[in-house]
């Protein structure tokens, strides 16, 4: 595969699994660490239009299968990652800021409503195409605009309705392969010393729920209509049963775990075990949340 020159890194044959929470998988063809939005912009200008893109965030919600991934993998370094106050109310993040990075940062600025984004571990490119959220507060209801590239390098600015954002989806996301760069938020105005409560209560209420030491992806499945995804997955027989080293979480039943030896393999095939249990005896389909990227080994 030939590749524009760069002045950021291009790694070849790069393991992924070490970029990802579930720490499995295999390598990228080519994994691009771009040194500046130029450097990316001018990538993607030159690079044939034929090699598959695929963006990695932290990897809070990707499992990548074990025989990697084709094309190029590219992932958003430092140069991604200023967080700015912007105007009343509002403040910019780059794509590589960690949610929880912002939460703390318009706290800091007396900007209330994004305290949610401290319970997410994911980044906020992540955030932007999954309409990340919790405890009632999700992406779009903070999101003014999103700033991305198109696959051929050109800007482009969204605003939240161009999103067109549902449940854990962004359909605009969804439709075109798009590289995030970040996003504009607003808030309220609220004293910082109750916005650090807020935000410390959600840690607290995460710590006691969820599995967040673990090798996971989050939730697993989507709440379908009218079901919770822990009860059906629960239901079926599958909180804390192990498959190969795969398992839902005895902790929280919609969240899957590498228990420490698992392929991609045993994650994958247990989930679809699960989905397929879940319809024979509930009659409800689960649909995966979690990104699977990739291919399995041949
Ligand atoms: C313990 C735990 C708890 C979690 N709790 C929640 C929760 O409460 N609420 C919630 O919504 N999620 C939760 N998640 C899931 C996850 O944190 C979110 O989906 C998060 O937004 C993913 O961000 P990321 O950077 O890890 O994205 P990744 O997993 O790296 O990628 C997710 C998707 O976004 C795309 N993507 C990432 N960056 C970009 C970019 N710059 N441009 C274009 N596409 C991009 C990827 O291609 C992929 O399709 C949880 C995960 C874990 C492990």
């Amino acid at each position: 595969m030939i590749l524009p020159e760069v002045r950021g890194q291009i790694l070849r044959h790069e393991p992924l699994g070490p970029f990802t929470w579930f720490q499995v998988g295999g390598p990228a063809e080519a994994l691009f660490l771009p040194k500046d939005e130029a450097d990316l912009a001018g990538f993607l200008r030159a690079l044939d239009p034929a090699i598959p893109v695929t963006l990695l965030g932290v990897g809070s919600n990707t499992l990548v299968r074990d025989g990697g991934v084709d094309g190029v993998v590219i992932r958003l370094g430092r140069a991604f990652g200023d967080v700015t106050p912007a105007g009343e109310n509002r403040i910019a993040a780059g794509a590589a800021t960690l949610d929880a990075t912002l939460a703390r940062e318009a706290a800091r600025a007396g900007i209330a409503g994004l305290e949610f984004y401290r319970g997410v571990p994911g980044a906020i490119g992540g955030a932007l195409v999954m309409n990340a959220g919790c405890y009632g507060s999700e992406t779009k209801d903070v999101l003014v605009e999103a700033y991305a590239l198109t696959r051929a390098g050109e800007r482009i600015t969204l605003s939240n309705a161009e999103m067109e954002y549902s449940y854990r989806k962004s359909g605009r996301a969804a439709a075109e392969p798009l590289i995030f760069l970040g996003g504009l938020f607003e808030g309220q105005p609220d004293d910082p010393a109750a916005i650090e409560a807020r935000m410390s209560a959600i840690t607290e209420r995460r710590e006691q729920s969820q599995p967040i030491r673990e090798k996971t992806g989050g939730s697993t499945f989507k709440n379908p209509e009218g079901h919770s995804a822990w009860k059906l997955v629960d239901g079926a027989g599958w909180r804390g049963k192990p498959f190969g080293g795969a398992m839902f979480s005895p902790l929280h039943s919609n969240f899957l775990i590498n228990t420490g030896s698992a392929t991609a393999a045993d994650l994958e095939g247990l989930g679809e075990t699960v989905r397929a249990e879940v319809t024979a005896q509930f009659g409800v389909q689960l649909e995966w949340e979690i990104k699977r990227i990739g291919k399995p080994v041949a």
